[in-house]
C-alpha cells in the first residue's frame, strides 16, 4: 500500500516539486545565515563603538571632575576648612552640575565637614579608596563604586587632595559622580530596542544599569565566564547569558583608557532575537514566501497531476482492465491530442477498436456462413435454444423448417461449383421474400438450410412451407443455364415435436429425409416416421468415417448355374466391420447410408472394389462375372451412368463383368426415370436384374419393357418351398411366367439339397445360398472356386434375346 502510494505517480510529482524547491530553501537559509552574520558584526561594532563612547565620555567627565576639583581645592573655604561657608558655596555649585550627585570635603581625619547635599550626624569617608588614594598619592583619584552615605545613590566618586603651602594634605575634595548620567547617555544614544547597558566593576558588581537599573544594581553577575573574559580582554565583543537567561550579544570595553585598580567596565548587550531582528524577520518573510510558493507549486502540481496526468493515465488504466476483462467496447474517451499521453490514448483506442472488428469479424465468421454469409448451424443453434426457452416461459411455439434442395448434387456435378454456389447464395434472398424479418435463415451446410419460426405452430409453419416451396417453383438463373429445383422441407415444432433445441432440430431433420423420400414437399415430424434413434444417429457418423477408416469390405457368394453345375458369377455383399459393435448387418447400414446421403460414395466403393477384384480374378485365370447391389436412391443419381462406365474401364474388365441387382421397389418407384438409365447402362454392355422378385408388386408383364435379363426369386419364397406348398407354387409360377417373358431365373436363399433338386426340377437356371456356399471372402472364395463342385465356366442357360 505504502509501497504504491510512493510510487504513484502523484508522489513523484510532490517530490519533483520539493526538489525544484529546494535550492530556494537552502539559497534563503544561506542568505538568512549570512544576514545574521553581519547583523551580527553589524550589532557588535555598535555595541562596541557605544560601549566606547560611553568610555570616552567618561573620560571627559573625569577630567571635568579633576579640573573642577582642581578649582574647588583652591577655594579659601575648601583650604581654611570653613564648614559653612563650604557646605553652601558647594550647595550653589551642585546645582549647575547635574552629573554630581554631591560635592563635599573631607578632613585628614577622614570626617566630612563639608557637603552639598546636607547630612545631620558626623559622618566619616576615612574608607573610601578615593580619599585614601587621594590623600596617599596627593593627586586626583577615582574611587570604586559605592552607595553614598549621603546621596543614597549609586557613585563613582573623585577625589583630589587640598595642599598646604608646603605641599602637605590636610583634606580631600570630593565629588560623587552619579551613574545615572550613563542613563542618559544611552537614551540618547538611541540604543536597538532590548538592549541593555551595563557598568560593572572588577569585582563583577554591577554598578550602573539602564534600563531598569533597580533589581541589578549592586548584584553581581551571573555570568563568571563572562567576567572572566572582561577582565582578560579589556574589550572586546562575547555572547554572555544574562539572569533572565536571554542570550546577550555583549559589547565591552573599559570605562579609562588608562586602566587602574579598581576601574569599571562599560558594556553594551543586545539580546541576540534583537541583533538577529531583521535578519530573522526577513528569513521568516523568505520562507513564509517559499512556503507559500511551495504550497502553491504542490497545489498547482496536485490539481495539474489530477488533469493533466493522473485523469488521463487513471482513463487509459481503466480501459485497459476493461478491456483485458472482455469488454471491446473500452475507449480511454480521450481527446487524442498531441502530448505523451494523447497519443498513448489515441493509440489505446484505436487498437481497441480494431480488436473489436477483428473479434467481430471472427465471431462473425464462426456464427456465419461464408459462401452465403447466413447464420450458420452452430449460430441457428444458439437461437433455437434462446426460442425454445422463450417459448418455454411464455407458453407459446416454435417451428423449425429444413430445407434440402433436390437434386443439388447433379447440378453441381453437371453445371459446375460455380453455378452451384450461385445456387446456394440465391436461396437466402428467395427464402426471405417468402418470411417474416424476425424469422431466422441458416445454411446447415452443403444443399441443407433452415427457417427458424418463434411463435409459430405446426399449422402455420406448413403454410410458411408452402409459400417456401411456391418461391422454388421459379427457375433459378445460373450464369447461362436456368435450373428449376425444388426442394424437400421438414418441420418440427416445440413443444409438440420435442423439448429442447437438440431434439428439435434432430426432428426437423427426420422429417425432411422423410420428404425428400416422397420428393418436392414438406412433412409435418411424427414419430412414426422416426427412424431416427439416438443410436442411429450415432452409427450415421459413424458410416460417414468407415470408407476411410478401411472398415468395409466385400464377401462374395457364388452363382451356380444348375444345369451345367458351372459357377456362372458371384455376387458381391458388403461388410461392415465396426470397431465396437462388430460386423454390422448390411440391412441395417444401406438404409441408414441411404438417410444419411451416404449411399453413392459407399455405391462407388463397392463397385471398385468388386470390379478390380474381378480383374485379379481374371487375371489368374478365373473368368467370372460380378454382381453388384445397386440402392433405391443409386438409381435416382443421374451421374451413376457416367461413374459406373468409368470404374469399368478404370478395372480394366468388359462391361459384360458386371451385373447390377436392382430391387423391384426401386424400379417401381419411378419408372420412368429406371427406365432411363437402365436403358443407358444396358446400351454400354452392362447385365442387369431384378433382385428380390416377388415383395414389390410389380407385375413380371411391366418389367418385360426393361432391359433387365434376370430375375432373382426372393429368399422368402425359396427358403419354404420345399415345406410349403403355397411358396412351392409361386416359386414355379414365377419361373415359367419368366421364362415364357425370356427371363433368366436365379433363385436365391438355397440352403438344401431338397430345395436344389425342386428348383432343378422346375427349370430354374441358377442357383445361389448357403447350400452352396456362404459369402466369402475375395482369398476365400478363390480357393473355394478353385476346389469346388461346381468349377467355373460360362452359363448354358443364356436366355435368347429380347425383341
Ligand atoms: P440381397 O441382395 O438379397 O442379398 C442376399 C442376401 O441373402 C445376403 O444377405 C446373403 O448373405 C443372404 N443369403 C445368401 N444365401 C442365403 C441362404 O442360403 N439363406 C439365407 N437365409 N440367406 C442367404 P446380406 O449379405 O445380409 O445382405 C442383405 C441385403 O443387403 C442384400 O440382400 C442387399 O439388398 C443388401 N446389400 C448387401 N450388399 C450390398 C451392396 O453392396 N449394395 C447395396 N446397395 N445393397 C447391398
Ligand atoms: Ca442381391
Ligand atoms: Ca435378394
Amino acid at each position: 500500500m505504502i509501497r504504491r502510494a510512493l510510487n504513484s505517480l502523484r508522489t513523484l510529482v510532490v517530490l519533483l516539486v520539493l526538489a525544484a524547491v529546494t535550492p530556494a530553501l537552502i539559497l534563503i537559509l544561506y542568505t538568512a545565515s549570512e544576514q545574521r552574520g553581519a547583523a551580527e558584526d553589524h550589532v557588535q561594532a555598535e555595541a562596541l563603538r557605544f560601549a566606547r563612547i560611553a568610555s570616552a565620555q567618561q573620560q571627559r567627565f573625569i577630567e571635568g571632575a579633576r579640573q573642577l576639583l582642581v578649582a574647588l581645592a583652591k577655594l579659601p573655604e575648601v583650604r581654611l576648612a570653613h564648614g559653612e561657608e563650604c557646605t553652601s558655596a558647594f550647595a550653589d555649585l551642585l546645582g549647575a552640575y547635574p552629573f554630581y550627585a554631591n560635592l563635599g570635603v573631607i578632613d585628614a581625619k577622614g570626617m566630612i565637614f563639608c557637603s552639598a547635599l546636607p547630612f545631620n550626624r558626623p559622618l566619616s569617608a576615612a574608607h573610601r579608596t578615593y580619599f585614601q588614594r587621594a590623600l596617599a598619592t596627593r593627586e586626583f583619584a577615582v574611587g570604586d563604586y559605592q552607595i553614598g552615605n549621603i546621596t543614597r545613590k549609586a557613585t563613582i566618586n573623585f577625589g583630589q587632595p587640598v595642599l598646604d603651602a608646603d605641599g602637605a594634605a590636610h583634606a580631600v575634595v570630593f565629588a560623587a559622580m552619579d551613574l545615572e548620567w550613563l542613563n542618559h547617555l544611552a537614551a540618547e544614544a538611541n540604543m536597538p530596542t532590548g538592549s541593555s547597558l551595563t557598568v560593572i566593576d572588577r569585582q563583577g558588581a554591577v554598578l550602573v544599569r539602564y534600563p531598569e537599573s533597580e533589581g541589578w544594581v549592586g548584584r553581581r553577575v551571573a555570568d563568571e565566564g563572562f567576567l572572566r573574559t572582561v577582565l582578560a580582554q579589556g574589550e572586546g565583543v562575547t555572547t554572555a547569558r544574562q539572569p533572565d537567561g536571554v542570550e546577550h550579544l555583549v559589547a565591552f570595553t573599559p570605562l579609562s583608557q588608562v586602566p587602574q585598580a579598581g576601574y569599571a567596565y562599560v558594556s553594551i548587550g543586545i539580546p541576540r532575537e534583537t541583533a538577529f531582528a531583521h535578519a530573522d524577520k526577513t528569513l521568516s518573510r523568505n520562507l513564509a514566501g517559499l512556503g507559500l510558493v511551495w504550497v502553491l507549486a504542490l497545489a498547482a502540481a496536485w490539481a495539474g497531476c489530477d488533469v493533466f496526468l493522473l485523469r488521463r493515465v487513471n482513463a487509459i488504466v481503466a480501459a485497459t482492465r476493461r478491456l483485458s476483462a472482455g469488454d471491446l467496447t473500452a475507449r480511454t474517451g480521450l481527446p487524442s491530442d498531441d502530448s505523451e499521453l494523447g497519443q498513448l490514448a489515441k493509440a489505446f483506442d484505436e487498437m481497441a477498436t480494431s480488436l473489436q472488428r477483428q473479434t467481430a469479424a471472427v465471431a462473425h465468421q464462426a456464427t456465419h456462413d461464408l459462401l452465403t454469409q447466413l447464420p450458420n448451424r452452430a449460430l441457428l443453434h444458439d437461437h433455437l435454444e434462446q426460442a425454445v426457452k422463450l417459448a418455454q416461459r411464455e407458453q407459446t411455439t416454435v417451428a423449425l423448417l429444413m430445407l434440402d434442395i433436390n437434386l443439388f448434387k447433379e447440378i453441381n456435378d453437371t453445371l459446375s461449383h460455380r453455378n452451384g454456389d450461385l445456387l446456394l447464395q440465391q436461396v437466402g434472398p428467395r427464402l426471405r421474400r417468402a418470411l417474416r424479418e424476425s424469422d431466422l435463415i441458416a445454411r446447415l451446410g452443403g444443399d441443407e438450410f433452415a427457417v427458424l419460426l418463434p411463435g409459430t405452430d405446426a399449422e402455420q409453419a406448413a403454410v410458411v412451407a408452402q409459400k417456401v416451396l411456391d418461391v422454388f417453383q421459379e427457375p433459378f438463373e445460373l450464369g447461362d443455364a436456368t435450373v428449376a429445383v425444388g426442394a424437400g422441407i421438414g418441420i418440427a415444432v416445440y413443444p409438440v415435436h420435442g423439448d429442447s433445441a437438440d431434439q428439435i432440430m434432430q426432428r426437423a431433420d427426420v422429417a425432411m429425409y422423410v420428404a425428400k423420400e416422397a420428393g418436392n414437399e414438406y412433412f409435418v415430424y411424427t414419430a412414426a416416421r422416426d427412424h431416427y434413434d439416438p443410436d442411429r444417429l450415432t452409427l450415421i457418423s459413424d458410416l460417414r468415417r468407415a470408407i476411410d477408416n478401411n472398415q468395409l469390405f466385400l464377401q462374395y457368394q457364388p452363382k451356380i448355374d444348375i444345369h451345367a453345375g458351372r459357377t456362372v458369377g458371384v455376387e458381391a455383399l458388403l461388410r461392415w466391420q465396426h470397431p465396437d459393435r462388430g460386423l454390422v448387418p448390411p440391412d441395417t447400414f444401406i438404409q441408414l447410408a441411404e438417410h444419411a446421403g451416404l449411399i453413392k460414395p459407399l455405391t462407388l466403393w463397392v463397385l471398385t472394389t468388386a470390379l478390380r477384384q474381378c480383374r485379379t480374378w481374371h487375371d489368374a485365370g478365373l473368368s467370372i462375372p460380378v454382381a453388384v447391389n445397386l440402392s433405391a436412391r443409386s438409381l435416382q443419381d443421374p451421374g451413376l451412368v457416367d461413374q459406373v462406365a468409368a470404374i469399368i474401364h478404370h478395372a480394366d474388365v468388359a462391361p459384360q463383368a458386371l451385373e447390377l441387382e436392382i430391387t423391384e421397389s426401386v424400379v417401381m418407384a419411378d419408372p420412368q426415370r429406371a427406365l432411363e438409365i437402365l436403358t443407358r447402362l444396358h446400351t454400354m454392355g452392362v447385365r442387369m436384374s431384378v433382385d428380390d422378385f416377388g415383395t414389390g408388386h410389380s407385375s413380371l408383364t411391366y418389367l418385360k419393357r426393361l432391359p433387365v435379363q434376370s430375375i432373382k426369386i426372393d429368399r422368402s419364397f425359396v427358403g419354404p418351398m420345399v415345406t410349403n406348398a403355397g411358396d412351392a407354387v409361386i416359386v414355379r409360377s414365377i419361373i415359367e411366367l419368366a421364362h415364357t417373358l425370356g427371363f433368366k431365373v436365379i433363385a436365391e436363399g438355397v440352403e438344401t439339397r431338397e430345395t436344389w433338386d425342386h428348383l432343378a426340377q422346375l427349370g430354374c437356371n441358377e442357383a445361389q445360398g448357403y447350400y452352396v456356399s456362404r459369402p466369402l471372402a475375395a482369398d476365400a472364395l478363390t480357393t473355394w472356386l478353385a476346389e469346388s463342385a461346381w468349377p467355373v465356366g460360362p452359363s448354358t442357360s443364356d436366355v435368347q434375346a429380347k425383341p
